[in-house]
């Protein structure tokens, strides 16, 4: 949901070196290996460009990963018109790349003191999703007492879980990509699984949580339908402010099914290529009827800020002795007060914190 390139950069260095250290020399020689051994002048140049790139194939940027990603396939389209080599890239080249950048190894590795799956998404430490910030995805692993780090076997004994990592760049029209540090997005099961699955991505079409904000170009915002109850409650007489307020409330707390919860471009962002990707992922991940589903949430969400008011944020400021005027300690009212985070850089940590913020700003709550 937000670009975690800049909350991370401390960290990155650390996986970019392991990640290029466990696999650069071994795929590197492969590579090597069957650019001498084929036959066709094609496979040995393509084998030869892989490896000319093979550091930024492994640990380059999103931006980088897409030059690379046009440059092979531009490459392809070179390719003699010749049985072998046409045999070789419609047929054999997806299973060959696959077995030389061989993601189950990555994946496969299930001890926390090795790379591997498990020690990127630990190191990365990121709590939700990246694409829909509705789900945990910790990384967990539970070891058993007398657990023994040298059997394999007792491997199986921890109880361990980590996040799902989606190819971002598909690993079955993309093989080269299979283990790319950068194409390897943290999230959960529903949107790797039942909703991205085999959609293909590019960072021309959507957005990559290691290079574009979500946040950034799109928001959710809350619609209330159109009532003649209502209507009719309202325009009755002299209302007070407050009381109208309140009578407001009242009809919205016993009424889910008064408002919807819709996607929205930033403010100024209507017509950026950001905000056309940014809705891209919510078209891909659902995102619309998904949060529609979270309509118990929302509600106490827009209730709590209607209710808010200065004289009741000062009490909870007495309480805590915080200082209105020092952001940090504002924004820690604001996380007591909404129950959840309030500041974009924290939406990682915890479900629903995006539309938290995008509601509590929509209703003029003091959110920086
Ligand atoms: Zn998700």
């Amino acid at each position: 949901m937000i670009n975690i390139i800049g909350s991370k950069a401390h960290l990155l260095k650390q996986i970019e070196d392991e990640h290029r250290a466990k696999y650069f020399d071994s795929i590197e020689s492969k590579l090597t290996d069957l650019s001498e051994r084929t036959n066709s002048k094609f496979c040995k140049k393509y084998y030869l460009l892989l490896k000319e790139n093979l550091n930024d194939i492994l640990i380059g940027r999103p931006d980088r990963l897409n030059e690379l990603k046009e440059e092979i396939v531009e490459f392809e389209e070179t390719a003699p018109k010749m049985w072998f080599d046409f045999f070789w890239l419609r047929f054999l080249k997806t299973p060959k790349l696959l077995s030389i950048f061989d993601y189950s190894d990555f994946s496969g590795q299930y001890k926390i003191i090795e790379w591997g799956a498990y020690k990127f998404t630990r190191l990365l430490d990121v709590n939700t999703c990246l694409y829909c910030n509705r789900s945990y995805i910790f990384t967990i692993v539970v070891e058993p007492d007398g657990y023994n780090l040298s059997s394999t076997d007792e491997y199986h004994r921890a109880k361990r879980a980590r996040p799902q990592l989606d190819h971002f760049y598909s690993q079955n029209q993309h093989p080269y990509f299979a283990l790319s540090i950068y194409n390897l997005i943290p999230c959960c099961s529903i949107c790797n699984t039942s909703f991205k699955n085999t959609e293909e991505f590019t960072i021309e079409s959507h957005i990559n949580p290691f290079h574009e904000s979500f946040h950034d170009f799109l928001r959710f915002t809350v619609r209330f339908k159109k009532s003649a109850e209502l209507d009719d409650l309202l325009t009755k007489g002299k209302i007070s402010p407050k009381d109208r307020l309140m009578m407001y409330v009242d009809f919205f707390s016993e009424n889910e099914d008064s408002f919807d919860v819709k996607v929205a471009p930033q403010k100024g962002k209507e017509m950026s290529e950001g905000y056309s990707r940014a809705f891209a992922n919510s078209k891909s991940f659902a995102l619309e009827p998904l949060y529609n589903m979270h309509k118990d949430y929302v509600s106490e969400m827009v209730l709590k800020c209607m209710e808010y008011n200065d004289s009741h944020f000062s009490d909870i400021s007495e309480i805590y002795g915080l200082d209105e005027k020092d952001l940090e300690k504002r924004n820690r009212k604001l996380r007591y007060f909404l129950g959840n985070y309030a500041t974009e850089a924290d939406i990682p940590k915890r479900p629903l914190s995006k539309i938290t913020i995008d509601i509590a700003k929509e209703f003029k709550l003091p959110i920086s």
